[in-house]
């Protein structure tokens, strides 16, 4: 059972909330998309300290995710169109769309693949309709906008044949990325011929097959019983077709890997060959300590899955109240990073998707008696530039790769990379200065 605010203020896990919980509950959900299984109300939340419990914070807003104007704004709103306005304009402030993803849409024909995004040239990331939701949302959902009316735009389709063709003409691409929301939320009867559609032999240039879900946290039970037989004996089958096939898992915290069910789901995915890749963003006040993230790849390497990614959380949604400066978020990684053994070091981070590619933060260094940040791109729009350490200015304060004032030359690189697409580049300009370390 999953259960929206109408049905959970209904439910028995409801009275574990005060009223001015509840009541702020109402407004918060007026904005932030709530949604939360049986499995994580019931087995995973520590109701008693809830206030600091991480699943908690990872599925029910908090009132410090609103700013005071903003909540100035929803609760002077007199009438429902009133409400409603207020809303929108809350929502506009969160900045759905962050990074340009719009950019990321293929044009084939003057037509848009609307359900697609193709970015970094191995790989493309199809959205299937019936996915876009989860089975529970978390707070700091980088794709909220997904979820909520805002806007026309939503990434999604449910036209296999714009992926099909797609991948037919683009004989580079090695891997597709079936992503949401959650495309696990779909039935077998809607996943299925998506599957079934790689696995054509005009299409024996994509060998990844990569699923996004958070479904092991939040309903491990999609991988028991007559469905998940159902749904692991497809995925075997793509497997033995010749297919690698990953699952892209979202683990927050070491929790959500405690219960028997995900336990015996892991078991379950691994016996049919699919290998459990691990990410997740590094949040403020869940996941922002290096024990957890020590713990949480030890346990994942103790299972049989491979920590992947530690992200930086995207500049979207109540990213005032979740973000972790990078210069935290590279501390933090490298302090767990540091005691775990090297099975663990599979996993890279903190990494940012920026709008250019995915960006490393390496490292710190003195360089000229000025401290510097050590990035590199482990994607990018312009392969050139991958894996070629550059530099900027360090900011103990910034968040995001936006705030960061890049050195040349790849400032420069950066910036036609923005021109190339007609857009000017959002990062703050600086005077120039050696900085590509290594070709
Ligand atoms: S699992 Fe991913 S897409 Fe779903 S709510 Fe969480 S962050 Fe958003």
């Amino acid at each position: 059972m999953f259960y929206n605010l109408k049905t959970f203020l209904r439910s028995e896990f409801a009275g574990r909330l005060s009223d001015e919980e509840i009541q702020d509950l109402k407004y918060l959900t007026k904005i932030f998309p709530f949604k939360a299984s049986r499995y994580v109300l019931e087995e995973l939340i520590d109701w008693e300290n809830r206030d600091t419990d991480p699943i908690f914070r990872l599925v029910f807003p908090r009132r410090e995710m609103l700013k005071e104007h903003q909540w100035r704004l929803l609760k002077s709103a007199k009438t429902l169109e009133e409400e409603r306005e207020a809303v929108r304009q809350i929502r506009w402030e969160l900045n759905p769309h962050p990074d340009g993803q719009k950019d990321n849409i293929p044009v084939v024909n003057g037509h848009e693949l609307g359900g697609l995004q193709y970015k970094y040239r191995e790989t493309v990331l199809f959205f299937p309709a019936q996915g876009q939701t989860c089975h529970s949302h978390c707070t700091y959902c980088f794709r909220w906008a997904q979820f909520v009316r805002l806007d026309e735009h939503k990434f999604r389709s449910n036209n296999a044949d714009e992926l099909y063709e797609f991948l037919k003409h683009h004989k580079e691409v090695t891997d597709v990325l079936l992503t949401g929301g959650d495309p696990l939320w779909m039935s077998n009867r809607h996943l299925f011929p998506y599957i079934d559609l790689l696995l054509k032999p005009e299409l024996a240039h994509v060998q990844n097959i990569r699923i996004g879900s958070k479904a092991l946290s939040f309903y491990p039970q999609r991988f028991l019983g007559k469905e998940g037989d159902e749904l692991l004996q497809k995925l075997e089958s793509a497997v033995e077709a010749g297919k690698s096939v990953a699952l892209m898992a979202h683990f927050t915290h070491y929790r959500e890997m405690e219960t028997e069910k995900v336990q015996e789901a892991v078991r379950r995915i691994r016996n049919a060959g699919v290998v459990i890749r691990t990410q997740s963003p590094i949040v403020k006040g869940i996941n922002d300590n290096a024990e957890v993230w020590r713990r949480m790849w030890r346990e994942q390497v103790r299972m049989g899955m491979v920590p992947y990614y530690m992200f930086i959380a995207r500049d979207t949604g109540a990213h005032h109240y979740f973000s972790v400066p990078l210069y935290k978020a590279y501390q933090v990684f490298t302090e767990a990073y540091s005691t775990v053994s090297g099975l663990s070091k599979t996993v890279r981070g903190p990494s940012m998707s920026a709008w250019p590619g995915k960006v490393l933060i390496s490292g710190v260094l003195d360089v000229n008696g000025e401290r510097k940040f050590v990035l590199k791109f482990i994607q990018c729009r312009d392969p050139r530039l991958i894996n070629k350490p550059f530099t900027a200015r360090f900011d103990p304060k910034a968040t995001w790769f936006d705030e960061l004032e890049i050195d040349s030359p790849m400032r420069e690189e950066i910036d036609s990379l923005y021109e190339q697409y007609g857009k000017s580049p959002s990062y703050n300009p600086v005077p120039i200065q050696a900085s590509i370390l290594a070709e």
